[in-house]
């Protein structure tokens, strides 16, 4: 089961695309200097299929993604669910996971966006050159490594 506390339409998460992020909790990983402590609790609504049908309903007409952020507790409901947004909307997904690794290969068809990698404070998050993380962006079942689009002096994010 999933649970989220709050979302947001975000525009830096995942490049070229509008998004609307989910922040899961029930956050299972231990990162030293956690960014968002709560989200290891055991707290806010569950996430179903309604629960994201209402927010597509309010939101999809003004976004190009659904972004999934946590969810390393039950992976396999992040990727279900991802694929129930491309089947009611036909939005890209994507899934921010803290894991330094991806947990299981046959979660990759699910999404169009994969970040990988726990928050570091001294590696700093994927804006940042030294970073451990890294963003693939997922071309016919490969994920590819699109982390550089972050970094200043090659992006075009600004
Ligand atoms: S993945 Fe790490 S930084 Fe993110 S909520 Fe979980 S413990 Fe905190």
């Amino acid at each position: 089961m999933l649970k989220f506390t709050d979302y947001d339409i975000v525009f830096q998460e995942v490049p070229d695309e509008v998004s609307l992020a989910l922040n899961l909790s029930r956050c299972p990983n231990n990162c030293v200097g956690c960014h968002s402590p709560q989200l290891r609790d055991d707290i806010g609504e569950e996430l179903t299929e309604d629960a994201l049908l209402q927010l597509l309903e309010k939101y999809g007409s003004s976004i190009t993604c659904v972004c999934f952020m946590g969810g390393d507790g039950d992976p396999h409901e992040v990727a279900r669910l991802a694929r129930f947004v491309r089947n009611e909307k036909q939005l890209k997904t994507a899934w921010y996971s803290g894991r330094d690794k991806l947990v299981d290969v046959s979660l990759i068809p699910s999404f169009d966006y994969i970040k990988i990698g726990p928050y570091i404070p001294e590696k700093g998050p994927l804006k940042d050159e030294n970073t451990n993380q890294r963003l693939y962006k997922i071309v016919n079942g490969e994920m590819q490594d699109i982390t550089s689009r972050f970094w200043r002096k090659n992006s075009s994010l600004g």
